[in-house]
C-alpha cells in the first residue's frame, strides 16, 4: 500500500530508510509525492547561440585521445578536443582521470558544462557517450540530505513507481481533467518525475498546481461554510429606510464600490449567520464613511455596534467624524486607556443599559470590565489583532457580534483569496470622483534646501507639510532623537516664517492631541514627526509628504505615508529623500512614482518580497505548496477558487460520487475539527 513505510520498497534498506525518514520522507506515498525541485535541461543548441558563462549542453566527435595532467595535491586535468558543427571546441574535466579510459577518438559525446565564447571552451560538468537523441534530456534534481544523494533517490522513486505506481488513484472527477486538458494523477506524478520533454512537463505541473489549489480552496471555502452554519443566530434586522436617509444626508454621493461593498455588509447583517468579512480599500477610498453606515444600520436594528482602533490618536480623530456624521442620531462615546476613574466608570454602565450606541476605542474596549447590553457589529480598523481569542471573550459575555475588518493594507487579490480564504472579502477599488493624483518624486539627499523651500513656498499658499524621520521600532530612542534633531533643524532653518511641529510615540497622549490639534489647525504647518501618523490621520490641508531615509520603509508603508495627502482638492506632493544600495531598494523607489495605486504596488511588493514575507512569517496562513506558485499560476488559483465554491455551495462533495475521492482526502486533513467555535 502506498501508506507503508519506504522499507517495503526494493532496493532500500534500513539505513536508507532512516536517512530519508530525516528528510521527512515515511511512507511510500511520502518518496513519490517528493517532487524535484527543478531540473536540469540538457538542451542542445547551435554554438552560434550558446552564451558566454552559461551552461549549455553539446554534442560533437572527439578529435584525439584526451591528455590527463595532474596538478597540486590530487588535482587533475583531462582535455581533449571534439568537432562540433565543423569547429573544434576544447573540452576541459576536471578530477575526472578515471574519464580518460571511456573517451575515445571518434566517439560521440554529449555534454554539459560552462561555456567560454572566447576560447570556445566547456568545462565539462556531466558528459554522456553517445547522441542526445532518444534520450531523455530532463534530469530531475531533488532536493536532498545527509547520505542521500539525487542518484539513491532517483533510483528508488524509479522503483517505488514500477511497484506501487498501480495504486495511485485519482482524485479528480473526470469532467476536470477533461475540460482543463489535464493529464491523471498517475501519469502525472511519473512525468514529474521522469519527464519526456517540457511539453509532459508543463502539463503535469499544471495538474498539480490545480489540485493544489482546489483542495486548498475546498478546505478553506467548506470551513467558512461550516463556521456560517454554526454561528446562527445574528440576524440585525436594520431599518432600510432610515439607513437610505443617513446616507442622503452626506454631503457626497457613494462611489458604486462603496456602494457594492456596503450592500454585501448590510447582507451579511441581515443573514443568520455572523459576517466575517475583510474591507479593503487604498487610503481615502472611503471606507469609514461606509463603516460609519453599517454602524448606524446596526443602531436601527436596535443593536450597538463598536469601532476599534489601534491608536488612542486615530479613536480620537475617529470618534470626532463619527460625532459629526451622526449628529444626534446617536450616542458616542470614546473609551480608550485613558479615560479612567468616575467618567470611565459612567461610561461603562451606559455602555450596559444601552445608552450608548457606539463605542469608540483602542482594543480595550472589548475587554475586562466592559459589557455590552446588546453588541450586533463590531468593526476592527488597521490589521489588528482580532481572532480567535477575541471572538471567545466577546462569546463568554454572551455576544456574537458581525465583524468587519477594514484595512487599507492593500492585499494582493491572489494573497487575499488565499491566505484569507475563509473570510468573505469586499474591496473599493475605486477613488472618489475629483482627486487629484499625488505626484511622487525621488531625490538624494543633497537637495533638502530645495525641498524646504519648496514647502517655505507653499505654506505661503496656506498648505501644509509633514516630514516623516526614520524609525524602525517606536520604541527606540536614537530615532527618536533623529526625529528630535530634525525638528531643531527645521526651526532653525524656517525661524519664524513657519511654525514646526515635533509628534513621536513617547510624547503622552495630551501632548499628542495638543500637536495634532495644532496642526489640523494650521496653527503648525508643517510637522516632523515619526510614523505615528502612518495610519488614518486626516489633515486634508496637508498636500506634501516628505519622506526622510524612505529606503527604510517597505512599499506598504511608503504608500500608507503617501495617503495622509492629497485627501483634499489641493495638488498634492509626495517628496522620498533615500539613496537605496541595493536593486531592490531601487526598485521600490521607482514603483512609487510610477504609481498611486495601492493594490499594483502591493503586487509589486509582493514579488519583490515573496508571498512569506508579505504578511510576516508567523501570520502569513500562506500555505506551502509543492508545485503551485501564487504569484504565476494566478490564474489557476482564480479557476481553482470558482470550482471550489461551485463543489461546496451545490453540496457536490456529499452529495455526487465522483467527488468521494476528494471528500475523503479532506475529510482526512481535519477540517472538520478546526472550527471556530
Ligand atoms: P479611508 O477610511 O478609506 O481612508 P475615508 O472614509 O476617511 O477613507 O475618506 C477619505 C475622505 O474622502 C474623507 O474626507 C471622506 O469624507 C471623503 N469621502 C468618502 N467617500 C467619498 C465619496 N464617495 N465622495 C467624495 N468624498 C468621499
Ligand atoms: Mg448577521
Amino acid at each position: 500500500m502506498l501508506s507503508d513505510a519506504v522499507i517495503n520498497i526494493k532496493g532500500i534498506g534500513e539505513k536508507f530508510a532512516e536517512d530519508l525518514s530525516e528528510m521527512g520522507i515515511h511512507t511510500i506515498e511520502d518518496l513519490i509525492f517528493h517532487f524535484p525541485y527543478r531540473y536540469d535541461v540538457f538542451e542542445i543548441k547551435p554554438l552560434s547561440e550558446l552564451i558566454h558563462e552559461d551552461k549549455v549542453t553539446i554534442e560533437g566527435r572527439v578529435l584525439n585521445a584526451p591528455s590527463l595532467s595532474f596538478y597540486g595535491k590530487k588535482k587533475s586535468r583531462l582535455m581533449f578536443n571534439v568537432e562540433v558543427e565543423n569547429v573544434v571546441v576544447r573540452a576541459v574535466m576536471f578530477n575526472r582521470a578515471f574519464a580518460k579510459k571511456q573517451i575515445q577518438m571518434g566517439d560521440t559525446v554529449t555534454m554539459t558544462g560552462k561555456w567560454d565564447a572566447h576560447r570556445l571552451q566547456i568545462t565539462v560538468s556531466n558528459y554522456k557517450k553517445g547522441s542526445a537523441e532518444n534520450q531523455s534530456n530532463i534530469q530531475p534534481i531533488y532536493s536532498v540530505k545527509g547520505d542521500v544523494t539525487n542518484y539513491k533517490l532517483k533510483k528508488s522513486i524509479q522503483a517505488a513507481i514500477k511497484d506501487f505506481g498501480e495504486q495511485i488513484t485519482e482524485l479528480l472527477p473526470s469532467n476536470y481533467l477533461t475540460s482543463y486538458k489535464l493529464p491523471n494523477r498517475k501519469n502525472a506524478i511519473k512525468t514529474m518525475h521522469f519527464p519526456k520533454d517540457r511539453q509532459a512537463l508543463k502539463h503535469a505541473r499544471r495538474r498539480f498546481t490545480y489540485e493544489e489549489f482546489l483542495l486548498f480552496q475546498l478546505k478553506v471555502q467548506l470551513l467558512r461554510k461550516l463556521n456560517r452554519e454554526a454561528s446562527k443566530g445574528n440576524t440585525q434586522h436594520y431599518d432600510k429606510k432610515q439607513v437610505e436617509d443617513f446616507i442622503s444626508d452626506f454631503p457626497f454621493k457613494l462611489t458604486g464600490a462603496q456602494e457594492s461593498s456596503l450592500s454585501q455588509i448590510l447582507q451579511d447583517m441581515k443573514s443568520s449567520y455572523r459576517m466575517n468579512r475583510l474591507l479593503q480599500g487604498d487610503v481615502g477610498s472611503g471606507k469609514t464613511a461606509v463603516a460609519a453606515i453599517a454602524l448606524y444600520a446596526a443602531i436601527t436594528a436596535n443593536k450597538q455596534g463598536a469601532l476599534m482602533v489601534p491608536t488612542e490618536i486615530l479613536a480620537e480623530q475617529h470618534f470626532q467624524s463619527l460625532t459629526e456624521l451622526f449628529g444626534d442620531r446617536a450616542n458616542i462615546v470614546l473609551l480608550t486607556g485613558s479615560v479612567k476613574g468616575k467618567k470611565r466608570k459612567e461610561i461603562l454602565s451606559s455602555i450596559h443599559n444601552h445608552d450608548v450606541h457606539i463605542v469608540v476605542g483602542t482594543h480595550a474596549l472589548i475587554q475586562d470590565d466592559v459589557f455590552f447590553d446588546d453588541l450586533g457589529l463590531v468593526i476592527v480598523d488597521e490589521q489588528h489583532r482580532f481572532g480567535v481569542e477575541q471572538r471567545r471573550t466577546l462569546r463568554d459575555k454572551g455576544l456574537h457580534p458581525d465583524v468587519l475588518f477594514m484595512t487599507a493594507t492593500p492585499i494582493p487579490r491572489t494573497l487575499a483569496i488565499t491566505a484569507f480564504g475563509d473570510m468573505d472579502v469586499s474591496v473599493i477599488d475605486e477613488m472618489p470622483a475629483g482627486r487629484k493624483e499625488i505626484e511622487t518624486y525621488w531625490t538624494k539627499a543633497n537637495t533638502f534646501d530645495r525641498i524646504l523651500q519648496f514647502i517655505e513656498k507653499r505654506v505661503e499658499a496656506g498648505e501644509q507639510a509633514y516630514v516623516i524621520c526614520p524609525l524602525i521600532e517606536e520604541s527606540d530612542k536614537l530615532d527618536i532623537q533623529d526625529a528630535v534633531d530634525l525638528y531643531h533643524q527645521l526651526q532653525d532653518y524656517y525661524q519664524s516664517t513657519v511654525q514646526v511641529g515635533l509628534m513621536h510615540g513617547r510624547l503622552s497622549s495630551e501632548e499628542k492631541d495638543q500637536v495634532m490639534q495644532q496642526f489640523a489647525g494650521n496653527q503648525v504647518q508643517v510637522l516632523v514627526s515619526t510614523t505615528v501618523v502612518e495610519v488614518g490621520v486626516n489633515v486634508p490641508n496637508a498636500t506634501i509628504m516628505v519622506i526622510y531615509d524612505a529606503e527604510r520603509f517597505g512599499l506598504s508603508q511608503l504608500h500608507q505615508l503617501r495617503g495622509r495627502v492629497g485627501r483634499g482638492d489641493k495638488q498634492s506632493y509626495c517628496i522620498l529623500i533615500a539613496d537605496p544600495k541595493g536593486e531592490v531598494g531601487k526598485e521600490r523607489m521607482r514603483i512609487m512614482t510610477e504609481t498611486n495605486n495601492g493594490f499594483e504596488l502591493a503586487e509589486q511588493d509582493l514579488k519583490l518580497r515573496g508571498p512569506g514575507d508579505f504578511f510576516g512569517k508567523k501570520q502569513s496562513g500562506v500555505p506551502d505548496f509543492k508545485v503551485a506558485d501564487m504569484i504565476h499560476d494566478y490564474r489557476a488559483l482564480e479557476t481553482a477558487r470558482q470550482d471550489a465554491q461551485e463543489i461546496i455551495s451545490n453540496n457536490l462533495l456529499e452529495e455526487d460520487p465522483s467527488y468521494l475521492p476528494l471528500r475523503l482526502y479532506i475529510e482526512s486533513d481535519g477540517v472538520y475539527s478546526q472550527k471556530l467555535d
